[in-house]
């Protein structure tokens, strides 16, 4: 019998690169029989499948373009289609737009376009999407990071999670984030940059967007390189006051 909690498990959450021991972002999303991969960094394939194949998989959801949440859609598409995996049918992957054509592009090796329709059904996702996927809700909210880019909140039976992709602090994802379980919330930039150029949050951001949206919980992640996992925890807890942790490769976190 399956249960109705709402399972986090991160499979990595490096940037901009993988270290020997933390892929880059990539989070499997869980609830029941219900199996969603949140981004497809580079190196996040193989962790996945300690706990599902590729073909077990409901859908795949992709924050933005960038190689770090996106690479490891081109292994998987080899996965999908090349190897000792028959799909029943194609996995529903939704994206930011023109992900088919990307990926399309990287893989076709001959004139003829890449059949990337037969490992994946593409859904671009727009400003305030909605979609069910088995027993979960996802909306998606556009955010604010230089290119096309989502937050997700993901909702099964009364839980939420809200994933913040990358993104400078900004009002859709508190609107996102409002009243959630947990929030999920990148935390790159050591220090933030001019006005007008940030893309990313500091720690003291990512305390605030919680705050902000009243989160129940915070989960700092995507931490840049010129920050340690304590810095960023203790100093997102600065402007936080609701309990804090720090999504290490591996961990599986339950809510509800
Ligand atoms: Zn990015």
């Amino acid at each position: 019998m399956s249960d109705e909690l709402l399972h986090l498990t991160v499979l990595g959450c490096a940037t901009p690169y993988p270290s020997a021991d933390n892929p880059c972002s990539g989070y499997l999303v869980s609830s029941g029989d219900t199996r969603i991969w949140v981004d497809a960094g580079s190196g996040t394939l193989g962790p996945l499948q300690r706990h599902v194949r590729l073909d077990e998989l409901d859908a795949i959801w992709i924050s933005h373009l960038h190689a770090d949440h996106s690479a490891d859609l081109l292994t998987a598409y080899y996965g999908a289609l090349y190897a000792d995996i028959r799909l029943a049918a194609p996995i529903p992957l939704y994206g930011p737009p023109g992900i088919a054509g990307r990926l399309a592009s990287f893989l076709t090796n001959t004139p003829a376009r890449s059949p990337i329709e037969s490992a994946f059904a593409v859904t671009e996702l727009h400003d305030g999407h909605r979609a069910d996927v088995g027993s979960l809700q996802l909306t998606s909210r556009a955010v604010s990071h230089g290119i096309p880019a989502f937050a997700v909140r993901i909702e099964t039976a009364g839980k939420s999670l809200v994933y913040s992709g990358d993104t400078a602090p900004c009002p859709s994802l508190t609107e996102l984030a409002e009243g959630c379980d947990v929030l999920l919330c990148e935390a790159e930039s050591a220090q933030a940059p001019a006005e007008g150029e940030q893309v990313h949050h500091t720690p003291e951001d990512t305390g605030n967007t919680a705050s902000t949206a009243g989160a129940g919980r915070l989960i700092v992640t995507h931490v840049g390189r010129f920050l340690t996992p304590r810095q960023a925890v203790a100093r997102a807890s600065a402007r936080f006051d609701g309990p804090i942790d720090y999504a290490a490769p591996g961990t599986t976190f339950s809510i509800g």
